[in-house]
């Protein structure tokens, strides 16, 4: 194959790649989207969050989403031993969208990358990066291996990788850094859902909590199927043997909620692990190239921010690159790492807090503070770029003072 000349390369064709594509393309660039796999491929990450709807919305992504009916999803449920806390988007302190999706990846990211095809943009599946040069002034070359081994070049002024676990850039260019979040891993998969409860009861997004560093999701499909997973320390995942369908069949009963419901329901495909899932890099952008969704930062599952966090970077690429392909002067820093980096602190500290127990504390505490349950919605919506709450703009330290504050209260109680 001879070599193709364009503005833009995006690597992988993710939610995260698609909107960037999207933006991109009605902008007028001339892009070209990359995708290692064939479509639909399973990829985990389903349970939505209300902000990723400005972004798919904004783009021209929204209606196509829309006519395939997922299944609604207006807030989330944690459940610990008897008491139950349940987040409700229409009552959270920022505007904003009151609802999402739950949705099978497979689908979901089917839809949005023929949407794309729809719309004119370039997507060459089974193509896979295999390398690049970037040269002193950001202009690149990318090596890429087609279907029959062959390998070819892009020479592109600008590279977006959104290549998700793949990491492309971040290992060719040796940009990975250790995490900050505390070292789990999760072991997960599809159920036939055949018990499933008539009404809300059935269709709603859970997090059962089994202790502090241990919790197991269920995120029912409209399609009749069921998403299942098990998050823990290292430890915890490998103290169970054999298969992991075996290792997840016996983790069900660790859930008194759920193990009726799910102990016969059948397993769609052998289920997958992942290990150590939390990463990082160094930087977000240099020159000729920016990072967007797990390609850049992936924290943890259990404020389900990673498509959000995804789209939300990639649609900030797009316009920042907008402007700098059309001659205007643009601060990648300041507009685009800096303004991504507060973001991901907000859902690091609630990550870290949930792992502390300090969180954990605050949802499960009766009574309920009101207010401090629409600030603390607003961030599980993922509107964490709003410094009118204070639990975004003090994240770093409010959930801690709270959680103090509650624990000093039970300890007062006791000794009377
Ligand atoms: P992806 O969707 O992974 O897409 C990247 C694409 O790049 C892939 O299609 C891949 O084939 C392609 N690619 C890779 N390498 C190459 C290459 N060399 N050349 C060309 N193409 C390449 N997020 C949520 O929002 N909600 C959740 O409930 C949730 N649950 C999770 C549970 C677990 C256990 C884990 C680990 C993560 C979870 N996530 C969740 C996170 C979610 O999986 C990711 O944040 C999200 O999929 C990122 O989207 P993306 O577009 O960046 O990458």
């Amino acid at each position: 194959m001879s070599d193709i000349h364009i503005d833009v390369l995006i690597i992988g064709a993710g939610p995260s790649g698609c909107v960037a594509a999207a933006y991109l393309n009605n902008k007028g660039f001339n892009i070209k989207v990359v995708e290692k796999s064939v479509f639909p491929r399973f990829v985990i990450g389903e349970s939505l969050l209300p902000r990723c709807m400005d972004h798919f919305e904004e783009v021209g992504l929204l209606e196509c989403l829309k006519a395939a009916n997922f299944e609604i999803k207006r807030g989330a449920r944690f459940l610990r031993d008897d008491v139950v806390c349940n987040f409700d988007f229409s009552k959270k302190h920022t505007d904003g969208w009151n609802w999402t999706w739950q949705v099978p990846r497979a689908d979901f990211d089917n839809i949005l990358v023929n949407e794309i095809i729809k719309k004119g943009v370039d997507v060459s599946f089974q193509h896979e990066v295999v390398g690049v040069n970037i040269a002193d002034d950001g202009a690149s070359t990318t090596i890429v291996k087609d279907p029959d081994g062959n390998e070819y070049n892009i020479h592109a002024k600008f590279i977006i990788d959104s290549s998700g676990y793949g990491r492309v850039l971040p290992r060719l260019l040796d940009l990975e850094k250790p995490s900050t979040i505390p070292e789990h891993s999760s072991i997960f998969g599809h159920v036939k859902d055949i018990n499933r409860p008539e009404g809300e009861e059935g269709t709603l997004i859970t997090f059962d909590v089994l202790d502090k560093d241990t919790w197991f999701w269920v995120i029912p499909f409209s399609n009749g199927n069921t998403s299942l997973g098990f998050v823990g320390k290292n430890e915890f995942i490998d103290s169970f043997e054999g298969t992991t369908s075996e290792r997840l069949q016996t983790m069900f009963k660790q859930s008194d909620y759920y193990y009726k419901r799910f102990k016969d329901a059948p397993l769609l495909f052998e289920p997958k692990s992942i290990r150590n899932y939390s990463k990082a890099v160094k930087q977000f952008y240099g020159k000729g190239f920016a990072l967007t969704g797990n390609s850049a930062e992936f924290l943890d599952p259990v404020f389900s921010s990673g498509v959000t966090f995804a789209t939300e970077s990639a649609l900030k690429v797009a316009k920042v690159l907008t402007k700098e392909l059309r001659g205007e002067t643009v601060n990648w820093e300041e507009d685009y790492a800096n303004y991504i980096k507060k973001g991901v602190d907000v859902f690091a500290t609630y990550v870290k807090e949930w792992y502390t127990g300090n969180l954990q504390t605050l949802f499960f505490h009766r009574p309920e503070n009101p207010e401090v349950k629409k600030q603390i919605c607003a961030v599980l919506a993922g509107y964490v770029w709003d410094d009118t709450n204070p639990f975004v703009k003090k994240h770093d330290r409010l959930v801690k003072t709270f959680a103090h504050l509650i624990h000093m209260e039970q300890e007062k109680s006791e000794s009377i």
